[in-house]
């Protein structure tokens, strides 16, 4: 099965094909020529061997006329002189003329070359033909042609020419035999000659312009078929493009059997836009071109694949299984993994998959939405991932779907929330800071949660703005803070695909004339697991302004030391999972946590818990050197107007204490 674009190259089976045909018509024709030429020549050959004959004959007879009828001629005493009889002789022999006779006015002969003088008298036979000659002073030429055994063919003509006397006046007939063979078949070998090259120069004559003419219409063929062929293909990758899989997929479904069954594999390249904003657009087709060679390296010769995006795959395969899908996919999400390097620069990508195997009457369409639901499962549970469709899934879309029309909404009208949560000292409780969250109601006044809408606004390419707008609220709000309440931010890792996050997030802290000292942003893993020196150069320039960076989650995600070392991180916050675990096994979670805690003392890390929601989890991180508490026991997130009286009244229920 062809999956890929072919090269060009011409149809030389066809092309023999046609110059077969186009040679058999030449034969033909030349064929035709020959036959035609030949009677041609036959005819010509015949016409000039008797006017050959004609003038042989004539000139015979006007020398018998001179020679003989001159000195009391044969025809007029019916005598023969020695003289006369050498020159029959001669003419016999000079003239080719094998036998004569003479014939009187009347017809009949008067000598024959065979039997001499012959008496003539009044009762004698008429010869009609020689008395017609002598009568109408025309010569009369018949020509004989005759096969002879050996193949060889004599020509004789029998001529009936007029004798004149001196005076002109016919005065017999007389009747030749001429052999013209040798003129014969000289005139037919020159012909024959002009026969057979004339066909031949015929022959290349038409035969060069058409052969010509063939090549190129075959040239032309050939162009076009390539052509029709390309337009199936992607031009990048090679692979099928979106219209020949529609087109293949509606033949494949409706062939199908009752008991075979399709799978359609939708495959998304994770985070290829922010790699080819960041290595531009060669590199980025260098990407896509390795990533289509993977997986069709990774397909089986039933299975087709078509490039129907800009970093959007499909693959589809006929009589499969679930298993078969199953590992199809496990096999592409390897292949995607290994690094990939071009011209000094090295990308490790990865790919969301989403699947379905098609039930028996499932449409075309119906399965591809399917496949399409299961990616963006895939892509909303962390990428890098294979899922498989679920009913549960179209609810879920309708939902994303109502999720981003609001995020659009919010936008526009400016109408979300930020909510602040207090960060206090373990060994006073005081508040040092708040933790601006983003809040976002859906039009029937219901939250939704920002682990929800935040990954949708991602997918949509809303989060930059979102972000920023947020930071712009959170300092108007915090400036009013006392100063040493810091102010935190979440940043999400799309926020830095532009690459320019850290000049934005100057601009606006310098318009809003807040201390930079006082601002701490909050990443996360997933931004620096594509280990990419643009994410790095922007935590540079953040840091550079006095911002401290925060990682945010600690313990979820990969955990990497490394990480914390490379990036030089200010804080990091371990995440409330490890608290919440505490209930049901306390002594494992309260482990983890200490040495998370106790690893940021050691490396000159602040650590600050989350989630810390009742009495017990303070008595037991009370034990640990942390830096700061957040949770539900020190304060919800609350709006932008609670913050200071909630400030102030901490500050008054310290200093009472
Ligand atoms: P996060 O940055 O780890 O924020 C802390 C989350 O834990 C908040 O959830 C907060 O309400 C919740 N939390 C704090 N203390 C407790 C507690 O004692 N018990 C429980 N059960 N929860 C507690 P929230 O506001 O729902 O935010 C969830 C996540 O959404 C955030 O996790 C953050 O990753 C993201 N997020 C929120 N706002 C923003 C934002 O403005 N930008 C970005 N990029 N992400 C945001
Ligand atoms: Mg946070
Ligand atoms: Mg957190």
């Amino acid at each position: 099965m062809e999956t890929s674009a072919p090269q060009p190259r011409l149809g030389y089976r066809a092309f023999g094909r046609k110059l077969a045909f186009v040679v058999a018509v030449l034969v033909l024709l030349t064929g035709g020529i020959i036959v035609t030429v030949n009677q041609i020549i036959g005819q010509t050959v015949y016409h000039a061997v008797k006017e050959h004959a004609a003038a042989g004959a004539m000139d015979w007879a006007n020398r018998f006329n001179a020679d003989f009828s001159g000195s009391g001629g044969l025809l007029r005493n019916g005598t023969l002189s020695a003289d006369q009889m050498r020159v029959i002789d001669a003419a016999i022999l000079v003239g080719n003329v094998y036998a004569f006779i003479v014939y009187d006015r009347e017809g009949r002969t008067v000598y024959s070359s065979d039997f001499g003088l012959i008496d003539v008298d009044a009762n004698a036979a008429v010869n009609t033909g020689a008395l017609a000659v002598a009568q109408s002073g025309v010569p009369d030429l018949t020509v004989i042609q005759r096969r002879n055994p050996s193949g060889s063919v004599s020509v004789y003509v029998d001529a009936l020419v007029p004798a004149k006397g001196p005076d002109g006046i016919v005065v017999g007939t007389i009747q030749l035999y001429l052999d013209k063979s040798d003129i014969s078949s000289l005139y037919k070998r020159v012909h024959d000659w002009i026969g057979y090259l004339l066909p031949a120069v015929c022959a290349i004559v038409y035969a060069v312009p058409a052969a010509a003419f063939i090549l190129m219409r075959e040239k032309a063929f050939t162009r076009q078929e390539h052509v029709r062929k390309l337009s199936m293909y992607d031009t990048l990758t090679g692979v099928f493009n979106r219209q020949t899989m529609t087109t293949k997929c509606k033949k494949m479904f409706a062939a199908r059997t009752p008991d075979s069954r399709i799978g359609v594999l939708f495959i998304d390249v994770d985070k290829f836009k922010g790699v080819n904003d960041l290595f531009g657009h060669e590199f980025g087709d260098a990407y896509l071109q390795h990533i289509a060679s993977q997986l069709k390296a990774c397909i089986g010769p039933n299975d087709y694949l078509a490039r129907v995006g800009g970093d959007e795959f499909v693959v589809v395969c006929q009589e499969t299984t679930d298993d078969r899908l199953e590992a199809l996919a496990k096999d592409m999400l390897n292949a995607a993994r290994e690094p990939f390097s071009h011209k000094g620069t090295t990308v490790q990508g990865s790919l969301s998959i989403g699947v379905r195997l098609a039930e028996p009457d499932e449409t075309t369409t119906d399965a591809f939405h399917a496949a399409d639901l299961a990616l963006y499962h895939a892509k909303a549970n962390g990428r890098n991932c294979v899922r498989t469709y679920f009913p549960a899934l179209d609810a879920a879309l309708t939902r994303r779907c109502a999720i981003e029309a609001r995020l659009r909404q919010a936008l526009e009208h400016d109408d979300f929330d930020v909510h602040y949560q207090p960060i206090v000292q373990p060994k006073d409780r005081a508040v040092c800071g708040f933790e601006a969250l983003l809040r976002l109601n859906d039009n029937d006044g219901n939250p939704i949660s920002p682990t929800e809408f935040i990954p949708v606004a991602e997918d949509a390419g809303l989060i930059h703005d979102l972000g920023l707008r947020t930071l712009r609220r959170a300092i108007c709000v915090a400036k009013v803070w006392p100063d040493h309440v810091f102010l935190s931010v979440n940043l999400s890792p799309a926020q830095f695909q532009r690459g320019d996050l850290d000049n934005a997030v100057e601009a606006i802290v310098t318009e809003l004339d807040f201390p930079s000292a006082r601002l701490d942003l909050e990443v996360t893993e997933t931004l620096l697991m594509g280990n990419e020196e643009s994410v790095s150069a922007q935590l540079v320039g953040l840091k550079q302004q006095g911002i401290s960076i925060t990682m945010d989650d600690f313990g979820t995600g990969y955990s990497s030391l490394g990480y914390l070392w490379k990036y030089d991180f200010a804080k990091l916050t371990i995440d409330r999972v490890f608290l919440e675990g505490l209930e049901f096994a306390g002594d494992r979670y309260s482990d983890i946590i200490e040495t998370i805690v106790t690893l940021g003392k050691k490396i000159g890390i602040q650590v600050t818990v989350e989630g810390v929601e009742t009495a017990a989890h303070t008595e037991m991180l009370d034990q640990l050197p942390c830096d700061q508490y957040q949770g539900f026991l020190f304060g919800h997130p609350m709006p932008a107007d609670e913050t200071l009286t909630h400030c102030a009244r901490e500050a008054r229920s310290h200093s009472a204490a």
